[in-house]
């Protein structure tokens, strides 16, 4: 009978709890269950810090994006109070501080004020408005539109953020809008748009960044985990970007096998990234 390997389970990067805003269901602690549940070696708590904070219609569908938040939305003191208690009550699993900053190129101080108060052990960095005259709108709002021009200008606006902005070393969900194109158009093809993502991936691999596999989506589009590796990626993370423990981990089996596929395996320790074969 032949018997397979199990993989080792690898960190999930990116979890969101009660303190970030959009969390209704999260919690924390309950997270910390459910990774250890799935044996996860580590967890990152990456709540958001918003400068530019959403609101959820009635219809709970559209965001509008309402006043600028110089607080980002995150109540770090309490999130750090939060991670001390879980660390005290899940003395076996390791917990990682963290913080998905939404555009920090565009709010440099406010952004600089939270990674102070915070010293995170993990900063994701993610684009998810595109500036419309003076405001900025949630991406996928905008695909009614040209879906790929707003593909195109989510990538120009990530390549922005990547070039502008060096506090944050794992990019999050890189082509965040390509998941919102309308079922009436042809598919989205990646290779349409194949010197917009290497603006984004050269610099990022040049800076020894990591390149998030976000498994709500998934993100990125199937074969820029390849393009990735191709530009000189060496490291991805693997993230569920749960709202709510029963989401902790989702999709990673799955993952793993796109990934290995693409060119990644184990690091060093289970909790480590992914680096190149
Ligand atoms: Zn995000
Ligand atoms: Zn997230």
């Amino acid at each position: 009978m032949e018997s397979e390997i199990a993989e080792p389970v690898p960190a999930d990067g990116h979890v969101h709890t009660e303190w970030s805003w959009d969390a209704p269901t999260g919690s924390m602690a309950r997270a910390c269950v459910r990774a250890r549940e799935l044996g996860l070696p580590a967890v990152v708590f990456s709540d958001h810090a918003d400068f530019t904070p959403w609101t959820t219609t009635p219809d709970g569908r559209r965001r509008v994006i309402g006043a600028h938040a110089a607080s980002g939305l995150l109540d770090v003191a309490g999130y750090l109070a939060a991670v001390a208690r879980c660390r005290e009550r899940f003395p076996d699993l390791r917990i990682l501080t963290g913080v998905e900053l939404g555009e920090p190129h565009l709010f440099p101080d406010e952004a600089a004020r939270v990674l102070r108060a915070g010293g995170f052990d993990r900063v994701v960095g993610s684009v998810h408005c595109l500036p419309e005259g003076d405001r900025l709108v949630y991406s996928p709002l905008l695909m009614d539109g040209d879906p790929l021009e707003v593909v195109r200008r989510h990538l120009a606006e990530t390549a922005r953020m990547v070039a502008g902005c060096d506090v944050f070393e794992v990019l999050a969900h890189l082509d965040l809008p390509a998941l919102f194109w309308p079922a009436d158009r042809p598919p989205f093809d990646p290779y349409a748009l194949r010197e917009e993502y290497a603006r984004v991936l050269e610099p990022l691999a040049a800076g020894g960044r990591v390149l998030e596999v976000n498994t709500a989506g998934p993100w990125p589009a199937a074969p820029v985990l390849r393009w990735w590796r191709d530009h000189g990626g060496a490291a991805v993370s693997f993230g569920s970007d749960a709202h709510d423990p029963g989401d902790v981990g989702r999709g990673f089996t799955e993952a793993m096998a796109w990934a290995r596929a693409s060119g990644f395996r184990p690091g060093r320790t289970p909790a480590d990234y992914w680096v190149r074969d």
